[in-house]
């Protein structure tokens, strides 16, 4: 039998992972050791044991046979942090692809040198009503950015300066200025502790709701007794879902536990913050994107030493090295950003679920609109459900609009505004109210509708739209099926058959011509480029600076304008078009937020949806707000389609210079593929659809293919997944780069 080699890390940190050392794998453990387990080995001259852990095993000898060393034994598993970090990063290894180098250095931070950063804060000298009232003189002056620091600083006596700067889009002059005033002083403070402080009156904590007391009795009972799980709150924004994470934190703290919670980075807005500190003081921390390596260390330092118990921040918080994790909210579970976008491919939920079995915690996602994942396998009973129907803060739902532009077509409005939505924008305009125009453009990829009837073109083996390329012709892009763009709809032969091209900045031109004293703002990829462009007009918007704001997602996201009572989705159907088939998905969550979006506040709120598809069961549902109908609707496609969560799916994507060499690479992938039989069956165990190019089929001249294998287990496709990486190992090509993606969130 041939020797086997397994490469071993000792010492394990991120910064030493690419430092791996070879040893010989001894007969008695041939059988049991596995990338990511912990093993004892001799290190050094005097070869003192070490613990070490293994990250591959080959067959080569990449130094000299007769002085590689053996492998000692697998050490037992360890219960410490790093230990846990470890089974947690081979695991997603196992489940999304990749290196085991790669799957640690996602989940162990990287160590820099940590300077003590100094940070800036703003600290208000006057007293709270005499800020007050120069707020008031301001805002009748229109120094309407004083007037939002002011503002600030009455409800906060000290705050960040990159708050101010930023999310309150406030510039260093007007600070300034404020200064001289003798208003408020810049103070400077080393490292990173609680940026906020807290005034006296702080502790009002509110009583929890009957069914809110119940989902914490619930979870908390479960885990006294031992049986953690998942747990599913299903709930409509402002119906108390962070009151419940809160109480949920502060059971867990009494129990000397801690918690972790995961929110977008859109959705991390000062406001939210504000609660968790006010709650946890001190004990609690944040990570988000603006901090350095450094500081994102420094943290992961922090919860590993008890210094805090609670951490809140996107994706990559789920990795915070707590001794004794309690908990984990996964706060908006819906959201897109919870997957990686590169390798490992990872969904936090998946591994938080993990990373929650390891610890003995629990988890609990939140969402108003959850994904069809999560609701599932809260349907199966693998998820424990719980529902908040009831707004806690006030405000009513909108009343909903379904207009059809196809008959808007037929009545002689060629106009992108419906006749219904004018006469509201003019009504909103006259009253000194605010609207917000929602350009749906998510995962918009050239798709071909009729305006007449509605009707999209679509793949006749793959049930998703089709994409128009150039030369007229429209491309499947999991198949690869391809047909000519037709000249005349196929359904009802109008000749007004074309892709939907309309940008923000379109939207926002035809509105002046409308109401050529309208006030505009415009938030797209455009305008927020430049940093913090994106708070600043959020805030100005807040602050009644415009009486329309024109967007994409993102202004559907997280914030609340209380005096917008008027929501206009311009096509509904753009991201239905979307060439994947969760674009049902995303349509009815994109439009139950924008829909959601009027009437925060005290007075009651509109929302006019246009579309060429009214009947569509994503629009009809979103209008009616109604989750449930959504579900059954959206769950048999999938089924009858074979999608996950019905079945499961994994993306391979070739990608190589060389447009002949990454198609054959993929060809052959695919081959090996269907070559895999059932071995009961004799046939070919999965579905393998492609390979085609893929969506965006050429970045940078790198030519991308993909294709698609289906299984209803996911284990297979773990299995699909670990026969192509071994034929890789093998095959080692030099040109290509190919990746793993499971459950595809977007189409590659
Ligand atoms: P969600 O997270 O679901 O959007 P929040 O927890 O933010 O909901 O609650 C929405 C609003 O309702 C907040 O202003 C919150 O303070 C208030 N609220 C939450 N629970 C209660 C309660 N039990 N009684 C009164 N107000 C509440
Ligand atoms: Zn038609
Ligand atoms: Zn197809």
């Amino acid at each position: 039998m041939r020797e086997r080699y397994a490469d071993i890390i000792v010492d394990i940190s991120h910064e030493k992972l690419d430092r791996t050392f070879q040893y010989r794998v001894p007969e008695r453990l041939r059988d049991t050791l596995e990338v990511g387990a912990c093993v004892m080995v001799p290190f050094g001259n005097g070869n003192s044991l070490r613990r070490g852990y293994c990250v591959g095993i080959g067959e080569e000898c990449k130094f000299d046979p007769a002085r590689t060393k053996d492998i000692v034994e697998i050490a037992p598993k360890g219960v410490n942090v790093e230990d846990r970090m470890i089974e947690l990063a081979s695991f997603i290894r196992r489940n999304f692809g990749g290196t085991m180098i790669q799957a640690l250095k996602t989940v162990l931070p990287a160590k820099q040198s940590v300077r003590k950063l100094e940070r800036r804060s703003v600290e208000r000298i006057l007293d709270r009503e005499a800020v007050i009232a120069l707020m008031g003189e301001c805002e009748r002056k229109h120094q309407t950015a004083k007037a939002r620091l002011l503002r600030a600083l009455a409800e906060q006596p000290r705050i960040p300066y990159e708050w101010i700067t930023g999310k309150l889009g406030v510039s260093p002059a007007t600070v300034r200025s404020l200064h001289q005033a003798g208003v408020l002083r810049v103070e400077r403070t080393e490292g990173y502790r609680n940026p906020v402080r807290l005034q006296a009156e702080e502790e009002r904590r509110v009583p929890l709701s009957g069914e809110q007391s119940r989902i914490v009795e619930e979870v908390c009972r479960d885990f006294d007794e031992g049986r953690t799980g998942t747990y599913l709150i299903h709930g409509i924004t402002g119906s108390g879902k962070t009151e419940v994470y809160m109480q949920l934190i502060a059971e867990m703290r009494e129990r000397g536990r801690q918690a972790i919670v995961l929110i977008p980075e859109i959705a991390l807005t000062y406001q939210t913050l504000l609660r968790f500190y006010r709650r946890f003081g001190d004990r609690v921390s944040v990570i988000n994107s603006t901090l350095s390596p450094g500081e994102k260390y420094d943290q992961c330092e922090r919860a590993k030493n008890g210094e805090i118990d609670v951490i809140i921040g996107p994706r990559s918080a789920l990795f915070t090295p707590f001794p004794n994790l309690g908990l984990i909210v996964i706060d908006e579970e819906h959201e897109g950003s919870y997957k990686s976008e590169s390798t490992p491919k990872y969904h936090a939920r998946e591994t938080a679920e993990e990373a929650a079995r390891l610890s003995g915690a629990s988890l609990v996602l939140g969402s108003a609109t959850p994904s069809l994942e999560a609701y599932y396998r809260a349907r199966r009973g693998e998820y424990r459900m719980f529902s908040l129907d009831k707004r806690l803060a006030g405000g009513a739902l909108p009343t909903v609009y379904t207009v059809d532009l196809r008959q808007e077509l037929k009545e002689g409005n060629r106009s992108i505004f419906s006749r219904k939505l004018q006469e509201l924008l003019a009504d909103r305009l006259a009253k000194g109210q605010q609207s917000m125009l929602f350009l749906n453009r998510r995962g918009y990829a050239g798709f071909v509708s009729c305006r007449a009837c509605g009707h999209v073109m679509k793949c006749p083996h793959c049930d998703v739209s089709l994409s128009e390329h150039r030369g007229g012709r429209l491309i499947c892009h999991y198949c690869g099926h391809e047909e000519p763009k037709p000249a005349r709809c196929p359904v009802c032969g109008s000749q007004y058959i074309m892709g939907f091209r309309a940008g923000t900045q379109q939207i926002e031109e035809k509105l002046r011509e409308l109401f050529p004293h309208a006030r505009t703002l415009r938030m797209d990829g455009d305008t927020t480029r430049a940093k913090d462009s994106y708070g600043q007009i959020l805030s100005a918007f807040s602050n009644g600076e415009a009486d329309v704001l024109i967007g994409t997602q993102m202004i559907v996201k997280g914030h609340d304008f209380p005096n917008v009572t008027l929501v206009g989705v311009l096509a509904a159907d753009l991201s239905l078009g979307a060439n994947d088939y969760r674009s049902g998905e995303r349509t009815f969550q994109l439009l139950t937020q924008a829909v959601g979006r009027a009437g925060r506040g005290s007075l009651p709120g509109e929302a006019v949806i246009q579309t060429y598809q009214p009947g569509h069961y994503a629009v009809v549902r979103a209008a009616e707000q109604d989750y449930e109908g959504f579900y059954e609707e959206e769950i048999l496609y999938r089924e009858m389609s074979g999608y996950p969560p019905a079945a499961h799916m994994l993306a391979v994507q070739i990608c190589g210079k060389y447009e002949e060499s990454a198609k054959q690479l993929a060809e052959m992938l695919s081959d090996v593929v269907k070559s895999i039989e059932d071995v009961e069956t004799g046939k070919p165990e999965c579905v393998v659809i492609g390979p085609a190019p893929a969506s965006i089929g050429r970045i940078n001249d790198i030519f991308r293919f993909v294709f698609y294998v289906k299984h209803t287990e996911y284990e297979r496709l773990v299995h699909t997944k670990d026969v192509l990486e071994e034929r890789l190992k093998r095959l080692s090509p030099r040109r290509e780069t190919v990746q793993f993606d499971f459950d595809p969130i977007n189409t590659v």
